[in-house]
């Protein structure tokens, strides 16, 4: 077996192709790979095979056809069903599907009793980013280094790589942290926009000035990861926390003059409030970490 890190376009199996798998698949295909594929659904194989992929009847057909198979299927639980009974021995398995840091680790352990190398992958992009270096995707990916850097130039195909480590689980960690933090800016977007929603405002004006304020804060996730390093919350605050909280009243009873519910707001400044009322208002909102740690 020649290490694929030498080859331009190594072959490849792929299993799932919804609308993630697809957007994989056409990338691959069209950087000239080898590619089989396998869906549960067989009609989703029909276009790609129409563009070069090679079909295979069932799972373990595919898995038996590379080295190398790729996952992106829905959940944890349909590896399981797509993959139970099949030979896995001496394969390196790369799973795109998204999962817990849990999930891949033990996923991790299962490929090893079976015999296989693991990484495991978590994409950060929409399906329209896939194949398009310019769109900025790329993919955390964790696990056996050595897998990685055997197949990097393969992966980096449809997406750009961040391997983030040998744990298995830090790449689902990585990418959940990601989207979770996006979980709450959008949060922010709605309050933003429902507070100006019933007045002479239009939404495609604010939009840019929102865009560009979210920007602008972007600096505190640096500071907050300086604080968190050193340990040092107080270190070069910009806002401190009592002004902070003591703002809060202002930006609540706007809520209420615009008939806004503060409810995606007031988890956040109850954890502020208690930071402050233990002490800490010379701080600015580092020290709701630690109060979000079980
Ligand atoms: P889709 O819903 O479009 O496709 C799901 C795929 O999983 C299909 O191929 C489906 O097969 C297959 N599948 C579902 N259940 C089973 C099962 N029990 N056994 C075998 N196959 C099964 O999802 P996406 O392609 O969009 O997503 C795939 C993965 O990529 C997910 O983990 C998702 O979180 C991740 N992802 C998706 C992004 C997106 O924007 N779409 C962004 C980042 C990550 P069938 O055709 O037969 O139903």
């Amino acid at each position: 077996m020649t290490d694929n890190a030498l080859e331009t376009t190594a072959p490849l199996t792929l299993l799932g192709l919804g609308a993630m798998g697809t957007a994989l698949a056409q990338a691959w295909l069209a950087a000239g790979h080898d590619l089989t594929v396998w869906n549960r659904t067989r009609s989703r194989t029909e276009p790609l095979v129409a563009a070069g992929a090679k079909p295979a009847a069932t799972a373990a057909e595919a898995v038996a056809a590379n080295r190398l198979v790729v996952l992106c299927l829905l959940d944890d639980t349909s590896i399981d069903e797509t993959l139970a009974g099949v030979d896995l021995a001496g394969k390196d398995l790369v799973n795109l599907t998204t999962s817990t840091p849990a999930q891949a680790r033990a996923r991790a352990e299962w490929a090893a009793a079976r015999g296989a190398r693991f990484l495991d992958g978590g994409i950060m992009a929409v399906p329209p980013m896939i194949g398009v270096p310019e769109s900025g995707a790329y993919v955390f990916y964790s696990g056996a280094g050595e897998l990685f850097a055997a197949h990097a130039r393969t992966l980096a195909v449809p997406a750009g790589t961040k391997f983030v480590g040998e744990d298995p689980g830090f790449a689902a960690l990585h990418d959940v942290a990601l989207l979770s933090a996006m979980t709450g800016m959008f949060a922010g977007v709605a309050h933003a926009f429902a507070l100006i929603r019933e007045e002479d405002i239009a939404p495609k004006e604010f939009a840019p000035l929102l865009a560009e304020w979210l920007g602008a804060m972007t600096f505190s996730v640096h500071k907050a990861a300086d604080q968190l390093q050193s340990g040092e919350y107080a270190k070069e605050v910009v806002s401190n926390l009592a002004m902070q909280v003591a703002g809060n009243a202002t930006l609540l009873r706007t809520a209420d003059e615009q008939g806004v519910s503060p409810e995606l707001l007031t988890p956040y400044m109850e954890l502020m409030e208690r930071r402050l009322a233990a002490g800490h208002g010379d701080e600015d909102t580092t020290g709701v970490v630690d109060l979000l740690r079980r």
